[in-house]
């Protein structure tokens, strides 16, 4: 069976956990520290401050932020949960606006359409390694006074115009779970230009104290640990490296599937695939799970992401219709790209789907 996904965990991570093992210190210290720095190196430069998760970042970020109850946030309802939740955490209220269902990413145009006197911010999501359409997303934060905000759980180093995830939002946010493009154990990290944002996300995430016992705010705690850290440096390193297998990948995939819909690819934007999502046509689930049941049986992993919008979900249950999501729902599955496929496997994958696909 050809995994949908799979982490790569080596003797360089098992040495690094070793090391802070040893050191006798486990909480954030140095290897969080020295993590910051080298993340930031991947984003402009920008500030970064290490959370216990991609969910802390977000939850955090928001607040840091200064969104605050009552403030409406414009997110795409096709995505992961954690990105309307972190919302409300924040006792902000997510509104939620339709996809391009080209990119999969929130369409510009019917997030600009939500915004009214009560939205503080739009949250576009990278998903699957896609960089959301930022450049108009810059055009509509200065006509309306909204900022930007970035879910970047799925977005290390995808990029346009030669800039980075991270290097566009107000705050970004990044995940280090571990079927993310690179792992921490569980982990995230918040990114900012602003310096003062950067000083309250690290009072946030340590009680609201900078000196110990002098508590300036009234914090949490989501520090990422010196293990998880340690992990993080490591596997940062090896990230460019995978994420161009990723790509070359991905182009196999493009030039040889047939009868589905390939990624499509943004001008001026680096795909970091994430996930490689096709999509079946037709706008039907039945066609498409019978497509998975096919492709499954002959070897080849595969999953939804995600099967239920977040409006949808029984945890917000509204009563909304977006068109476009509700058929890509139906349509789309994701295909194995990781970094451990073989040339083999690659082939696999591509007989497996032309058959299954011309048998539909
Ligand atoms: C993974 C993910 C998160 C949450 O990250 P965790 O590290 O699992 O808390 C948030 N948003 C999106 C889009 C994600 O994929």
């Amino acid at each position: 069976m050809i995994p949908a996904a799979k982490p790569i965990i080596g003797d360089d991570e098992r040495a690094a956990v070793d090391r802070v093992l040893r050191s006798g210190m486990l909480a954030q210290g140095p290897e969080v520290a020295a993590f910051e720095a080298e993340f930031s190196a991947h984003v402009g430069g920008r500030h970064c401050v290490a959370m216990n998760s991609g969910t802390s970042a977000l939850h955090l970020g928001f607040i840091a932020a200064g969104i605050e109850r009552g403030d409406e946030v414009i997110v795409p309802s096709f995505s992961f949960a954690a990105t309307a939740n972190s919302v409300v955490l924040a006792g902000g209220v997510p509104v939620f606006a339709d996809i391009d269902p080209q990119t999969f990413n929130i369409d510009p145009d019917h997030a600009e359409s939500l915004i009214n006197k009560k939205t503080k911010a739009i949250m576009p999501v990278h998903l699957y390694g896609h960089i959301a359409a930022m450049d108009r997303f810059a055009e509509i934060s200065s006509k309306h006074g909204v900022q930007i905000i970035e879910d970047a759980a799925q977005g290390h180093l995808a990029s346009l115009n030669g800039r980075n995830a991270g290097e566009f939002g107000t705050v970004a946010s990044f995940s280090f779970y571990p079927t993310k493009n690179m792992t921490a154990g569980e982990g995230g990290m918040v990114v900012t230009e602003d310096a003062e944002i950067a000083r309250t996300l690290r009072l946030l995430r340590n009680q609201g104290q900078e000196i110990r016992y002098q508590n300036e705010i009234i914090g949490f705690n989501t520090r990422m640990t010196d293990i998880h850290a340690a992990i993080g440096r490591v596997q940062l390193g090896k990230l460019p490296g995978w994420t161009k297998t990723r790509q070359e990948n991905a182009v196999h995939l493009d030039a040889n599937l047939k009868g589905v819909v390939t990624p499509f690819l943004a001008p001026g934007t680096t795909h970091s695939y994430h996930q490689y999502t096709i999509r079946i046509p037709g706008g039907s689930a039945e066609k498409r799970d019978a497509f998975m049941a096919g492709i499954t049986e002959r070897g080849v992993g595969c999953g939804v992401y995600y099967p239920t919008p977040i409006h949808r979900l029984p945890s917000f249950k509204m009563d909304l219709t977006l068109p476009q999501t509700d058929l890509v729902v139906k349509e789309c599955v994701s295909l194995p790209v990781h970094p451990s496929l073989s040339k083999a496997d690659l082939d696999t994958i591509v007989s497996v789907v032309n058959e299954v696909a011309a048998s539909l």
